[in-house]
């Protein structure tokens, strides 16, 4: 007798295969007709939470690389990074369109005439269908506001909000140098800017001192909020970050693979079920990753979600309208 196989049974309707949620991938096939790579780009910018406008040494997590560690580097033209990464990547996977991600740092902290030169270099690189930019939701003021509706009337534009927790105890404890208020307010400035502008939104599970029901919590508000798109990371601890300091004086406790699966199982059953979710994991650099360690196996963490969403029998958005 045929084995039944996960897809065969699977109720969710933004899906093609196993995966009961709404994944990028399928996004992207579905908007673009076939898989797009995303290109991390670093546009040599600061942050405000490392120059000292709003805090000094980053947010606990930070990477020197200013969470980019996947670039060629800021030495480099942005043209420069974007033809050599595309030209590692297709030796091993080809492919024809890709998605330029100014992804170190805060991309939208600069003068409007910076900002306007480095958007116009990314929309200029061949084969790119889209562009998505990475920053802090305090950092929109209405100039920038103006010139990214501008951009967007161009191409396919996702800001990414680095948000990470509803919780303002933890952005403290973070050094995220900026309240959930903060976020609410540069969320609905962007919403206002233009229609056409996508936003994504990024959680981490794992941070200090939280539990699962913050983290749910956390899950739940930003659903709410609807930006088109989530991503959920596990915290990595990297090596030269202060979250190193904290793991080695035995004052943090990195999660479990158990738990972060269960947790980010309860959060997608939360998430309405139309939101794309970006990331189920983090990629952590490496060389550079302290802890947790079973997060390395980033195959065997999406093979164990896929699992329990099919054992447990739910699914993204299953439980968006009950408690
Ligand atoms: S906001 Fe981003 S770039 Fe700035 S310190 Fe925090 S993680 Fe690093």
């Amino acid at each position: 007798m045929k084995r039944e196989r996960q897809a065969d049974s699977n109720p969710f309707p933004y899906s093609d295969s196993n995966k009961r949620y709404y994944t990028y991938d399928y996004y992207l096939r579905q908007t673009y007709g076939e898989k797009c790579a995303k290109i991390s780009l670093d546009a040599g910018l600061s942050c405000p939470n490392i120059d000292g406008t709003c805090g000094e040494g980053g947010c606990i997590y930070c990477s020197p690389a200013g969470s980019g560690d996947f670039t060629q580097g800021a030495s480099l033209t942005i043209r420069e990074q974007y033809e050599r990464q595309i030209a590692l990547m297709t030796a091993k996977w080809p492919c024809r369109f890709f998605i330029p991600y100014l992804q170190a740092h805060t991309n939208t902290y600069a003068s409007v005439s910076r900002l306007r030169e480095i958007y116009e270099e990314t929309l200029s690189l061949s084969g790119a269908v889209a562009l998505h930019i990475a920053t802090r939701a305090d950092c929109l003021p209405d100039d920038v506001l103006s010139l990214l509706a501008e951009v967007a009337e161009k191409i396919d534009l996702t800001v990414e909000l680095g948000l990470q927790s509803i919780h303002d105890r933890t952005a403290q404890a973070i050094g995220r140098g900026h309240t959930y208020a903060d976020f609410c307010r540069g969320f609905s400035d962007l919403r206002s800017a233009s229609k056409k502008i996508r936003i994504a939104v990024h959680l981490i599970n794992g941070l200090p001192e939280e539990d699962q029901s913050m983290m749910l919590e956390s899950a739940v508000a930003v659903g709410e909020l609807h930006p088109e798109q989530i991503k959920f990371h596990l915290l990595h601890v990297l090596r030269h970050t202060r979250m190193a300091a904290l793991l080695e004086s035995g004052r943090y406790e990195p999660m479990s693979e158990d738990a972060y699966v269960s947790t980010l199982v309860r959060q997608l059953e939360r998430t309405p079920d139309d939101i794309v979710i970006g990331r189920v994991t983090g990629d952590g650099a490496k060389a550079d990753l302290l802890a947790p360690l079973w997060s390395l196996k980033k195959f065997c963490v999406m093979n164990h979600l896929d699992r329990m969403l099919f054992e447990e029998n739910t699914w993204q958005g299953k439980r968006t309208h009950s408690p």
